[in-house]
């Protein structure tokens, strides 16, 4: 298994960490990478990475869906963080063939910080065939 470290500089952010992701996948043929993240306020998210007005969209209207003032009964504080994390999910697969990660033309592959500012870790394994 490999390990991706992120640092997030917001609270709320979508990191594209598709050339991490890539640089740990170079030699691979062929395969699924399976990438992981071991957080309960963050998670991970493929999406379009050419405009960043999208990630921005992504987060206000999750900032919508999910206000900070709700009367929240988790008692840390970070609940609307929580909530959004599992909207997002913590993991997900991307493909892999002739080397290279088989993404859509405007997709990104990024860590979805919802309680920031942290340090996240994205757990990487490659099942290759
Ligand atoms: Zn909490």
């Amino acid at each position: 298994m490999e390990v991706i470290t992120v640092k997030s500089t917001a609270k709320a952010q979508l990191i594209d960490i598709t050339e991490e992701v890539a640089r740990k996948v170079k030699g691979v043929e062929s395969g699924v990478c399976f990438l992981y993240v071991p957080h309960t306020t963050a998670g991970i998210i493929i999406n379009e990475g050419a405009d960043p007005a999208v990630a921005q969209d992504i987060l206000d209207l999750y900032q919508r869906l999910v206000p900070y003032d709700y009367p929240y009964r988790h008692l840390e504080g970070n609940s609307p963080a929580h909530v959004k994390a599992s909207f997002t999910g913590p993991g997900l697969s991307v493909l892999i063939e002739n080397g290279r990660l088989m993404l859509g033309t405007w997709q990104r592959i990024f860590l979805a910080e919802y309680d920031g500012p942290r340090t996240r870790k994205v757990y990487l394994k490659v099942l290759e065939g």
